[in-house]
Protein backbone atom coordinates (compact mmCIF):
# COMPACT_ATOMS: atom_id res chain seq x y z
CA UNK A 1 0.00 0.00 0.00
CA UNK A 2 2.71 2.40 0.89
CA UNK A 3 4.75 1.46 -2.28
CA UNK A 4 1.87 2.33 -4.57
CA UNK A 5 1.51 5.78 -2.58
CA UNK A 6 5.50 6.37 -3.58
CA UNK A 7 4.57 5.70 -7.22
CA UNK A 8 1.73 8.29 -7.35
CA UNK A 9 2.95 11.66 -6.71
CA UNK A 10 6.02 13.66 -7.79
CA UNK A 11 8.86 14.54 -5.84
CA UNK A 12 9.34 16.96 -3.12
CA UNK A 13 6.04 15.89 -1.80
CA UNK A 14 4.67 13.30 0.41
CA UNK A 15 6.48 10.57 -1.49
CA UNK A 16 9.68 12.06 -0.72
CA UNK A 17 9.39 11.20 2.40
CA UNK A 18 8.32 7.54 1.81
CA UNK A 19 11.19 7.37 -0.56
CA UNK A 20 13.72 8.28 2.21
CA UNK A 21 12.27 5.76 4.35
CA UNK A 22 12.36 3.44 1.61
CA UNK A 23 16.16 4.10 1.53
CA UNK A 24 16.49 3.91 4.90
CA UNK A 25 14.90 0.56 4.88
CA UNK A 26 17.24 -0.76 1.87
CA UNK A 27 20.34 0.24 3.39
CA UNK A 28 19.89 -2.67 5.99
CA UNK A 29 19.69 -5.06 3.14
CA UNK A 30 16.31 -6.30 4.69
CA UNK A 31 14.07 -4.11 2.39
CA UNK A 32 11.43 -6.72 2.51
CA UNK A 33 11.11 -7.46 6.32
CA UNK A 34 11.72 -4.32 6.96
CA UNK A 35 8.87 -2.58 4.79
CA UNK A 36 7.04 -5.39 6.74
CA UNK A 37 7.92 -4.57 9.97
CA UNK A 38 8.46 -0.79 9.61
CA UNK A 39 4.69 -1.16 8.16
CA UNK A 40 3.28 -3.78 11.10
CA UNK A 41 5.01 -1.45 13.35
CA UNK A 42 3.11 1.78 12.43
CA UNK A 43 -0.11 0.72 11.19
CA UNK A 44 -3.22 -0.33 13.48
CA UNK A 45 -3.78 -3.72 13.56
CA UNK A 46 -7.18 -3.75 11.20
CA UNK A 47 -6.73 -3.31 7.95
CA UNK A 48 -9.81 -3.06 6.00
CA UNK A 49 -10.23 -2.68 2.22
CA UNK A 50 -11.83 1.13 3.05
CA UNK A 51 -7.66 2.15 3.63
CA UNK A 52 -6.59 1.04 0.29
CA UNK A 53 -5.18 4.51 -1.04
CA UNK A 54 -5.96 5.43 -4.68
CA UNK A 55 -3.44 7.25 -6.09
CA UNK A 56 -5.61 10.05 -6.97
CA UNK A 57 -6.18 10.60 -3.57
CA UNK A 58 -2.33 11.78 -3.54
CA UNK A 59 -2.24 13.96 -6.61
CA UNK A 60 -5.52 15.98 -4.57
CA UNK A 61 -3.69 16.21 -1.31
CA UNK A 62 -0.48 17.84 -3.30
CA UNK A 63 -2.46 19.95 -4.65
CA UNK A 64 -3.76 21.21 -1.15
CA UNK A 65 -0.06 20.90 -0.24
CA UNK A 66 1.21 23.28 -2.79
CA UNK A 67 -1.20 25.55 -2.24
CA UNK A 68 0.76 26.50 0.72
CA UNK A 69 4.56 26.65 -1.08
CA UNK A 70 6.37 30.11 -1.90
CA UNK A 71 8.82 29.82 -4.58
CA UNK A 72 12.03 32.58 -5.11
CA UNK A 73 10.07 34.88 -7.26
CA UNK A 74 7.13 34.84 -4.81
CA UNK A 75 9.34 35.96 -1.93
CA UNK A 76 11.02 38.76 -3.81
CA UNK A 77 7.70 40.23 -4.86
CA UNK A 78 6.62 39.68 -1.49
CA UNK A 79 9.46 41.97 -0.25
CA UNK A 80 9.17 44.71 -2.37
CA UNK A 81 5.60 45.08 -1.66
CA UNK A 82 6.64 44.97 1.93
CA UNK A 83 9.02 47.67 1.54
CA UNK A 84 6.51 49.77 0.03
CA UNK A 85 4.11 49.48 2.62
CA UNK A 86 7.28 50.47 5.34
CA UNK A 87 7.60 53.41 3.27
CA UNK A 88 3.95 54.47 3.53
CA UNK A 89 4.23 53.84 7.04
CA UNK A 90 7.01 56.42 8.01
CA UNK A 91 5.78 58.94 5.83
CA UNK A 92 3.78 61.26 7.18
CA UNK A 93 1.31 61.94 4.21
CA UNK A 94 0.77 58.56 3.85
CA UNK A 95 1.16 57.26 7.50
CA UNK A 96 -2.87 57.23 7.96
CA UNK A 97 -3.65 55.06 5.93
CA UNK A 98 -0.58 52.79 5.80
CA UNK A 99 -1.24 49.10 7.09
CA UNK A 100 2.59 48.29 8.13
CA UNK A 101 2.51 51.27 10.70
CA UNK A 102 6.31 51.67 11.31
CA UNK A 103 5.74 53.08 14.92
CA UNK A 104 9.16 55.51 16.09
CA UNK A 105 9.36 54.15 19.65
CA UNK A 106 11.24 56.81 22.06
CA UNK A 107 14.09 54.38 22.13
CA UNK A 108 17.22 55.58 20.23
CA UNK A 109 20.23 54.18 22.85
CA UNK A 110 21.31 50.97 22.74
CA UNK A 111 22.43 49.46 25.90
CA UNK A 112 25.84 49.10 25.69
CA UNK A 113 26.22 46.38 29.15
CA UNK A 114 27.21 49.17 31.85
CA UNK A 115 24.12 49.97 32.84
CA UNK A 116 23.31 49.04 36.86
CA UNK A 117 20.30 48.42 39.14
CA UNK A 118 17.21 46.71 40.12
CA UNK A 119 14.18 47.42 37.89
CA UNK A 120 10.31 45.71 38.04
CA UNK A 121 8.90 44.59 34.61
CA UNK A 122 5.43 43.42 33.46
CA UNK A 123 5.39 41.50 30.12
CA UNK A 124 2.05 41.61 28.57
CA UNK A 125 2.46 38.89 25.19
CA UNK A 126 -1.02 37.37 24.14
CA UNK A 127 -0.68 34.12 26.06
CA UNK A 128 2.15 34.81 29.07
CA UNK A 129 1.63 37.88 31.75
CA UNK A 130 4.92 37.25 33.35
CA UNK A 131 6.22 39.81 36.69
CA UNK A 132 9.95 39.85 36.43
CA UNK A 133 12.61 41.75 38.99
CA UNK A 134 15.63 42.52 37.09
CA UNK A 135 18.90 42.71 38.82
CA UNK A 136 21.64 44.41 36.22
CA UNK A 137 25.15 44.38 37.02
CA UNK A 138 28.35 44.22 35.89
CA UNK A 139 29.54 43.05 32.56
CA UNK A 140 26.11 42.38 31.56
CA UNK A 141 25.28 40.29 34.22
CA UNK A 142 21.59 40.09 34.72
CA UNK A 143 20.10 38.19 37.72
CA UNK A 144 16.70 37.52 37.33
CA UNK A 145 13.50 36.28 39.16
CA UNK A 146 10.21 36.21 37.59
CA UNK A 147 6.69 34.43 37.69
CA UNK A 148 4.23 33.88 35.45
CA UNK A 149 0.78 34.65 35.87
CA UNK A 150 -2.95 33.65 34.03
CA UNK A 151 -4.86 36.36 32.54
CA UNK A 152 -8.43 34.74 32.24
CA UNK A 153 -10.31 34.80 29.15
CA UNK A 154 -13.06 36.95 30.47
CA UNK A 155 -10.15 39.12 31.13
CA UNK A 156 -9.29 39.42 28.06
CA UNK A 157 -12.12 40.57 26.47
CA UNK A 158 -14.04 42.27 29.35
CA UNK A 159 -13.65 45.80 30.86
CA UNK A 160 -10.13 47.66 30.24
CA UNK A 161 -10.20 48.70 34.21
CA UNK A 162 -10.76 44.68 34.94
CA UNK A 163 -7.16 44.25 33.06
CA UNK A 164 -5.05 46.88 34.46
CA UNK A 165 -6.32 45.59 37.88
CA UNK A 166 -5.49 42.07 37.41
CA UNK A 167 -2.39 43.05 35.72
CA UNK A 168 -1.85 45.39 39.11
CA UNK A 169 -2.84 42.80 41.41
CA UNK A 170 -0.63 40.12 40.02
CA UNK A 171 2.80 42.77 40.27
CA UNK A 172 1.66 42.93 43.96
CA UNK A 173 1.64 39.36 44.65
CA UNK A 174 4.94 38.93 43.34
CA UNK A 175 6.09 42.19 44.98
CA UNK A 176 5.31 40.45 48.48
CA UNK A 177 6.64 36.99 47.87
CA UNK A 178 10.03 38.93 46.56
CA UNK A 179 9.84 41.24 49.89
CA UNK A 180 9.72 44.06 47.47
CA UNK A 181 6.81 45.78 49.37
CA UNK A 182 8.65 48.22 51.96
CA UNK A 183 7.26 51.06 52.04
CA UNK A 184 9.02 54.38 51.29
CA UNK A 185 11.17 52.88 48.27
CA UNK A 186 9.21 53.29 45.02
CA UNK A 187 10.60 50.69 42.63
CA UNK A 188 10.74 51.92 38.25
CA UNK A 189 8.89 49.31 35.89
CA UNK A 190 9.36 48.76 32.53
CA UNK A 191 5.79 47.86 30.77
CA UNK A 192 6.18 45.42 28.03
CA UNK A 193 2.70 45.96 26.26
CA UNK A 194 2.74 44.12 23.41
CA UNK A 195 0.20 45.72 21.26
CA UNK A 196 -0.39 48.13 18.64
CA UNK A 197 0.25 51.90 20.33
CA UNK A 198 1.27 54.80 19.42
CA UNK A 199 3.84 55.72 21.29
CA UNK A 200 3.84 59.45 22.60
CA UNK A 201 6.83 59.34 24.40
CA UNK A 202 8.81 56.61 26.64
CA UNK A 203 6.28 56.57 29.20
CA UNK A 204 3.35 57.18 27.21
CA UNK A 205 1.31 55.21 24.35
CA UNK A 206 -1.50 55.12 22.88
CA UNK A 207 -3.37 51.63 22.33
CA UNK A 208 -4.50 51.48 18.08
CA UNK A 209 -6.35 48.33 17.83
CA UNK A 210 -6.32 45.11 20.50
CA UNK A 211 -4.99 41.63 18.51
CA UNK A 212 -4.25 38.21 19.68
CA UNK A 213 -7.62 37.47 20.93
CA UNK A 214 -7.41 40.18 23.61
CA UNK A 215 -10.67 43.02 22.75
CA UNK A 216 -10.63 45.36 26.57
CA UNK A 217 -13.38 47.76 26.30
CA UNK A 218 -12.06 51.36 27.06
CA UNK A 219 -8.48 51.03 25.99
CA UNK A 220 -8.11 52.14 22.35
CA UNK A 221 -7.21 55.98 22.06
CA UNK A 222 -6.33 55.48 25.50
CA UNK A 223 -2.60 55.97 27.07
CA UNK A 224 -2.11 52.37 28.96
CA UNK A 225 0.72 53.43 30.83
CA UNK A 226 -1.84 56.41 32.40
CA UNK A 227 -4.58 52.96 32.86
CA UNK A 228 -1.77 51.10 34.09
CA UNK A 229 -0.07 53.46 36.62
CA UNK A 230 -3.46 54.30 37.90
CA UNK A 231 -4.40 50.54 38.79
CA UNK A 232 -1.11 49.83 40.53
CA UNK A 233 -1.70 53.35 42.77
CA UNK A 234 -4.93 52.72 43.89
CA UNK A 235 -3.70 49.55 45.11
CA UNK A 236 -1.01 51.77 46.73
CA UNK A 237 1.73 49.46 45.11
CA UNK A 238 5.54 51.35 45.65
CA UNK A 239 6.32 51.50 41.78
CA UNK A 240 6.55 53.98 39.15
CA UNK A 241 6.02 53.02 35.63
CA UNK A 242 9.10 54.41 33.75
CA UNK A 243 8.84 53.16 30.01
CA UNK A 244 6.89 51.28 28.21
CA UNK A 245 7.99 48.99 25.12
CA UNK A 246 6.52 46.84 22.74
CA UNK A 247 7.86 42.98 23.21
CA UNK A 248 10.23 43.69 19.82
CA UNK A 249 11.89 46.75 21.09
CA UNK A 250 12.38 45.04 24.93
CA UNK A 251 13.99 41.62 22.76
CA UNK A 252 16.19 44.09 20.85
CA UNK A 253 17.12 45.99 24.01
CA UNK A 254 17.66 42.52 25.75
CA UNK A 255 20.22 41.07 23.15
CA UNK A 256 22.06 44.54 22.44
CA UNK A 257 23.04 44.54 25.89
CA UNK A 258 25.01 41.31 25.40
CA UNK A 259 25.60 41.63 21.81
CA UNK A 260 25.56 45.44 20.48
CA UNK A 261 25.95 43.98 16.56
CA UNK A 262 22.34 43.41 17.62
CA UNK A 263 19.85 46.17 15.10
CA UNK A 264 16.78 44.06 14.67
CA UNK A 265 14.48 42.61 17.63
CA UNK A 266 11.78 39.73 16.33
CA UNK A 267 8.83 38.00 17.69
CA UNK A 268 7.57 34.30 16.60
CA UNK A 269 4.99 33.65 19.37
CA UNK A 270 1.64 33.98 19.90
CA UNK A 271 1.73 36.63 17.59
CA UNK A 272 4.60 38.12 15.30
CA UNK A 273 6.39 41.42 14.51
CA UNK A 274 9.99 43.16 14.16
CA UNK A 275 12.07 46.11 14.91
CA UNK A 276 15.08 47.53 13.54
CA UNK A 277 17.14 50.32 13.96
CA UNK A 278 16.35 53.44 11.38
CA UNK A 279 18.17 56.38 9.93
CA UNK A 280 15.83 59.18 11.45
CA UNK A 281 16.10 61.07 7.75
CA UNK A 282 13.98 58.54 6.65
CA UNK A 283 11.44 58.47 9.44
CA UNK A 284 9.06 61.34 8.45
CA UNK A 285 6.64 61.02 11.20
CA UNK A 286 9.19 61.63 13.49
CA UNK A 287 8.85 64.74 15.61
CA UNK A 288 10.76 64.75 18.76
CA UNK A 289 14.81 65.82 18.90
CA UNK A 290 17.07 65.08 15.38
CA UNK A 291 20.35 65.46 17.99
CA UNK A 292 23.05 62.37 17.90
CA UNK A 293 22.51 59.09 17.30
CA UNK A 294 20.49 60.05 14.66
CA UNK A 295 18.74 56.76 14.13
CA UNK A 296 15.28 55.73 16.10
CA UNK A 297 13.69 52.22 16.60
CA UNK A 298 11.13 51.69 14.45
CA UNK A 299 8.26 49.01 15.90
CA UNK A 300 6.79 47.83 12.45
CA UNK A 301 4.00 46.06 13.58
CA UNK A 302 4.54 43.78 10.68
CA UNK A 303 1.53 41.66 11.43
CA UNK A 304 -0.93 43.85 9.76
CA UNK A 305 1.30 43.55 6.40
CA UNK A 306 -1.51 42.34 3.75
CA UNK A 307 -4.52 44.21 5.07
CA UNK A 308 -4.68 45.88 2.46
CA UNK A 309 -4.83 42.89 0.05
CA UNK A 310 -1.64 42.75 -1.13
CA UNK A 311 -0.92 39.34 0.03
CA UNK A 312 -4.40 37.75 -1.32
CA UNK A 313 -2.66 35.61 -4.17
CA UNK A 314 -0.83 33.68 -1.47
CA UNK A 315 -3.61 32.93 0.80
CA UNK A 316 -5.33 29.66 0.55
CA UNK A 317 -9.25 28.87 1.75
CA UNK A 318 -7.61 28.09 5.05
CA UNK A 319 -6.14 31.36 5.81
CA UNK A 320 -9.28 33.42 4.93
CA UNK A 321 -11.95 31.07 7.18
CA UNK A 322 -9.00 31.64 10.28
CA UNK A 323 -9.51 35.55 9.80
CA UNK A 324 -13.09 34.96 9.32
CA UNK A 325 -13.10 33.48 12.54
CA UNK A 326 -11.15 35.29 14.38
CA UNK A 327 -12.27 37.99 16.78
CA UNK A 328 -10.38 40.33 14.33
CA UNK A 329 -11.63 39.82 10.37
CA UNK A 330 -9.68 41.96 8.06
CA UNK A 331 -6.77 42.56 10.35
CA UNK A 332 -3.27 41.02 11.15
CA UNK A 333 -2.82 39.33 7.62
CA UNK A 334 0.64 38.88 7.48
CA UNK A 335 1.15 37.55 11.65
CA UNK A 336 -2.00 34.68 10.42
CA UNK A 337 -0.37 33.06 8.45
CA UNK A 338 3.16 33.09 10.59
CA UNK A 339 2.46 33.16 14.13
CA UNK A 340 1.86 30.55 16.93
CA UNK A 341 -2.12 32.01 17.90
CA UNK A 342 -2.81 30.94 13.94
CA UNK A 343 -0.65 27.92 12.42
CA UNK A 344 -2.34 24.94 14.25
CA UNK A 345 -5.41 26.40 13.10
CA UNK A 346 -4.47 25.97 10.07
CA UNK A 347 -3.02 22.73 10.23
CA UNK A 348 -6.74 21.89 11.65
CA UNK A 349 -8.51 23.28 9.11
CA UNK A 350 -6.01 21.25 6.26
CA UNK A 351 -6.81 18.01 7.82
CA UNK A 352 -10.32 18.35 8.32
CA UNK A 353 -10.84 19.12 4.59
CA UNK A 354 -8.97 16.57 3.67
CA UNK A 355 -10.63 13.98 6.09
CA UNK A 356 -14.12 15.38 4.87
CA UNK A 357 -13.15 14.59 1.16
CA UNK A 358 -12.25 11.45 2.29
CA UNK A 359 -8.14 11.68 1.31
CA UNK A 360 -7.47 11.36 5.07
CA UNK A 361 -8.16 8.77 7.61
CA UNK A 362 -9.81 6.59 5.16
CA UNK A 363 -12.11 3.71 6.54
CA UNK A 364 -12.23 5.87 10.05
CA UNK A 365 -14.59 8.72 8.85
CA UNK A 366 -17.65 6.92 10.49
CA UNK A 367 -16.20 7.15 13.57
CA UNK A 368 -15.60 10.31 13.70
CA UNK A 369 -19.30 11.09 13.76
CA UNK A 370 -18.73 12.91 16.68
CA UNK A 371 -18.61 16.44 16.30
CA UNK A 372 -17.04 17.06 19.77
CA UNK A 373 -13.67 15.68 19.44
CA UNK A 374 -10.76 18.60 19.18
CA UNK A 375 -10.33 18.16 15.38
CA UNK A 376 -13.63 19.47 14.42
CA UNK A 377 -13.08 22.34 16.78
CA UNK A 378 -11.76 26.02 16.27
CA UNK A 379 -8.02 25.50 18.48
CA UNK A 380 -8.58 21.86 18.86
CA UNK A 381 -5.20 21.33 17.27
CA UNK A 382 -2.22 23.45 19.37
CA UNK A 383 0.54 24.89 17.55
CA UNK A 384 2.32 23.28 19.97
CA UNK A 385 1.41 19.48 18.25
CA UNK A 386 2.82 21.12 14.90
CA UNK A 387 6.39 21.14 16.79
CA UNK A 388 5.87 17.60 18.26
CA UNK A 389 4.62 16.09 14.83
CA UNK A 390 7.74 17.65 13.25
CA UNK A 391 10.01 16.26 15.69
CA UNK A 392 9.43 12.63 14.55
CA UNK A 393 12.14 11.44 12.37
CA UNK A 394 11.85 7.53 10.72
CA UNK A 395 9.39 5.71 10.31
CA UNK A 396 7.50 4.90 13.82
CA UNK A 397 5.85 8.62 13.90
CA UNK A 398 5.11 7.47 18.03
CA UNK A 399 4.59 11.63 18.75
CA UNK A 400 2.72 12.03 15.48
CA UNK A 401 0.54 9.03 16.61
CA UNK A 402 -0.01 10.41 19.89
CA UNK A 403 -0.98 13.92 18.88
CA UNK A 404 -3.75 12.05 16.19
CA UNK A 405 -4.80 10.57 19.17
CA UNK A 406 -5.10 13.48 21.49
CA UNK A 407 -7.09 15.19 18.65
CA UNK A 408 -9.56 12.41 18.67
CA UNK A 409 -8.14 10.10 15.68
CA UNK A 410 -7.70 6.52 17.03
CA UNK A 411 -5.16 4.14 15.28
CA UNK A 412 -4.04 6.27 12.15
CA UNK A 413 -2.29 4.24 9.37
CA UNK A 414 1.34 4.84 8.54
CA UNK A 415 0.24 6.63 5.36
CA UNK A 416 -1.85 9.14 7.82
CA UNK A 417 1.42 9.73 9.46
CA UNK A 418 3.03 10.87 6.63
CA UNK A 419 0.46 12.89 5.29
CA UNK A 420 -0.25 15.06 8.80
CA UNK A 421 3.68 15.17 9.01
CA UNK A 422 4.00 16.62 5.42
CA UNK A 423 0.95 19.49 6.03
CA UNK A 424 2.54 20.62 9.13
CA UNK A 425 6.21 20.60 7.38
CA UNK A 426 4.59 23.02 4.69
CA UNK A 427 2.29 24.80 7.07
CA UNK A 428 5.60 25.73 9.19
CA UNK A 429 8.09 26.04 6.26
CA UNK A 430 5.84 28.63 4.32
CA UNK A 431 5.54 30.72 8.19
CA UNK A 432 9.42 30.54 8.20
CA UNK A 433 10.01 31.49 4.60
CA UNK A 434 7.14 35.01 4.94
CA UNK A 435 9.25 35.79 8.19
CA UNK A 436 12.20 35.20 6.45
CA UNK A 437 11.18 37.52 3.43
CA UNK A 438 10.59 40.17 5.99
CA UNK A 439 13.79 39.68 7.54
CA UNK A 440 15.90 40.34 4.61
CA UNK A 441 14.30 43.26 3.79
CA UNK A 442 15.43 44.64 7.04
CA UNK A 443 19.01 43.40 6.74
CA UNK A 444 19.00 44.84 2.84
CA UNK A 445 17.48 47.93 3.81
CA UNK A 446 20.03 48.68 6.58
CA UNK A 447 22.96 47.38 4.63
CA UNK A 448 25.00 46.96 7.96
CA UNK A 449 28.16 43.93 7.23
CA UNK A 450 26.79 42.24 10.22
CA UNK A 451 23.60 42.01 11.49
CA UNK A 452 22.37 39.95 14.79
CA UNK A 453 18.49 39.41 15.16
CA UNK A 454 17.81 38.70 19.12
CA UNK A 455 14.48 36.70 18.84
CA UNK A 456 12.26 36.03 21.38
CA UNK A 457 8.67 33.70 21.35
CA UNK A 458 7.99 30.14 22.10
CA UNK A 459 7.09 29.04 18.23
CA UNK A 460 10.61 30.01 17.74
CA UNK A 461 12.15 28.37 20.67
CA UNK A 462 10.36 25.40 19.95
CA UNK A 463 9.76 24.39 17.04
CA UNK A 464 12.33 22.12 15.44
CA UNK A 465 12.77 23.66 11.87
CA UNK A 466 11.40 27.25 12.22
CA UNK A 467 15.04 29.14 12.48
CA UNK A 468 16.52 26.61 9.90
CA UNK A 469 14.02 26.89 7.23
CA UNK A 470 14.25 30.98 8.09
CA UNK A 471 17.89 30.91 7.28
CA UNK A 472 17.60 28.72 4.57
CA UNK A 473 14.87 31.09 2.79
CA UNK A 474 17.37 34.16 4.31
CA UNK A 475 20.00 33.33 2.18
CA UNK A 476 19.02 34.23 -1.21
CA UNK A 477 17.02 36.86 -0.45
CA UNK A 478 19.89 38.52 1.47
CA UNK A 479 22.75 40.29 -0.29
CA UNK A 480 25.54 38.81 -0.61
CA UNK A 481 27.96 40.84 1.37
CA UNK A 482 25.66 40.91 3.94
CA UNK A 483 25.67 38.42 7.54
CA UNK A 484 23.47 38.07 10.04
CA UNK A 485 22.61 35.88 12.18
CA UNK A 486 19.79 34.95 14.90
CA UNK A 487 19.93 35.15 18.70
CA UNK A 488 17.64 33.38 20.74
CA UNK A 489 16.64 36.15 23.85
CA UNK A 490 16.06 34.41 26.68
CA UNK A 491 13.41 36.41 28.59
CA UNK A 492 14.36 39.14 25.89
CA UNK A 493 11.21 40.95 26.27
CA UNK A 494 11.01 41.40 29.91
CA UNK A 495 14.54 42.24 30.09
CA UNK A 496 14.47 44.90 27.44
CA UNK A 497 11.79 46.43 28.99
CA UNK A 498 13.81 46.36 32.10
CA UNK A 499 16.53 48.23 30.79
CA UNK A 500 14.78 50.86 28.91
CA UNK A 501 13.24 51.69 32.23
CA UNK A 502 16.60 52.04 33.88
CA UNK A 503 17.94 53.75 31.90
CA UNK A 504 15.00 56.24 31.14
CA UNK A 505 14.87 56.38 35.49
CA UNK A 506 18.63 57.54 34.98
CA UNK A 507 17.83 60.21 32.72
CA UNK A 508 14.56 60.87 33.91
CA UNK A 509 15.14 61.26 38.05
CA UNK A 510 12.52 63.96 38.35
CA UNK A 511 10.02 60.84 37.84
CA UNK A 512 10.89 59.19 40.78
CA UNK A 513 11.83 59.88 44.48
CA UNK A 514 15.06 60.04 45.95
CA UNK A 515 14.85 56.58 47.43
CA UNK A 516 14.24 55.13 43.61
CA UNK A 517 17.74 56.21 42.35
CA UNK A 518 19.14 54.50 45.46
CA UNK A 519 17.87 51.52 44.19
CA UNK A 520 18.72 52.26 40.34
CA UNK A 521 22.10 52.95 41.68
CA UNK A 522 21.74 50.03 43.65
CA UNK A 523 24.99 51.09 45.46
CA UNK A 524 24.73 48.15 48.19
CA UNK A 525 23.56 45.30 45.57
CA UNK A 526 26.89 46.49 43.50
CA UNK A 527 29.48 46.07 46.60
CA UNK A 528 27.92 43.07 47.82
CA UNK A 529 28.91 41.44 44.35
CA UNK A 530 32.23 42.22 44.19
P1 LIG B 1 3.62 35.47 24.27
O1 LIG B 1 3.28 35.58 22.84
O2 LIG B 1 2.46 35.64 25.18
O3 LIG B 1 4.78 36.30 24.67
P2 LIG B 1 4.99 32.94 23.85
O4 LIG B 1 6.17 33.55 23.24
O5 LIG B 1 5.22 31.86 24.85
O6 LIG B 1 4.01 33.93 24.55
O7 LIG B 1 4.11 32.35 22.65
C1 LIG B 1 2.95 31.62 22.87
C2 LIG B 1 2.57 30.95 21.57
O8 LIG B 1 3.56 30.00 21.21
C3 LIG B 1 1.26 30.23 21.63
O9 LIG B 1 0.42 30.74 20.61
C4 LIG B 1 1.57 28.80 21.33
O10 LIG B 1 0.72 28.28 20.36
C5 LIG B 1 2.95 28.82 20.77
N1 LIG B 1 3.71 27.67 21.28
C6 LIG B 1 3.78 27.23 22.57
N2 LIG B 1 4.54 26.12 22.64
C7 LIG B 1 4.95 25.85 21.39
C8 LIG B 1 5.75 24.82 20.79
N3 LIG B 1 6.24 23.81 21.52
N4 LIG B 1 5.95 24.87 19.46
C9 LIG B 1 5.43 25.86 18.71
N5 LIG B 1 4.67 26.84 19.20
C10 LIG B 1 4.43 26.85 20.52
MG1 LIG C 1 6.46 37.31 24.73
Amino acid sequence: MSLVFVEAIPYDSISSLLRKVAYGLATTCVLGTAVYIGYSVASPDNHSSKRYRNPELNDEIEKVVSSLKLNYEQLKHIMHCLEEEMNAGLSSETHKQATVKMFPSFVRHIPDGTERGQVLALDLGGTNFRVLSIKLRRNSHIELTSKIFLVPQSVMIGDGKRLFRHLAECLAEFMEKEHLSQSGICYPLGFTFSFPCKQESLASARLTTWTKGFSCAGVINEDVVKLLQDAIDEKGINVKCAALVNDTIGTLMACAYKEPATSIGLILGTGTNACYIEDLDKVGTWNGDHDEPKQVIINMEWGAFGDNGCLNHIRTKYDEEVDLSSINPGQQTFEKMISGMYMGEIVRLIILDLLQRELLFLGHRDTYGDYKTPIYNRGGFYTKFVSTVETDEGIKFSNTRRVLEDIGIRNPTFDDCVIVQHICRQVSKRAARLAGAGLAVLINRMGKPTVTIGVDGSLYRYHPRFKRNMERSMEGLVNKDLKFKFALSDDGSGKGAALVACVAAHNAPEVLTKHTREIINDKTSEENSD
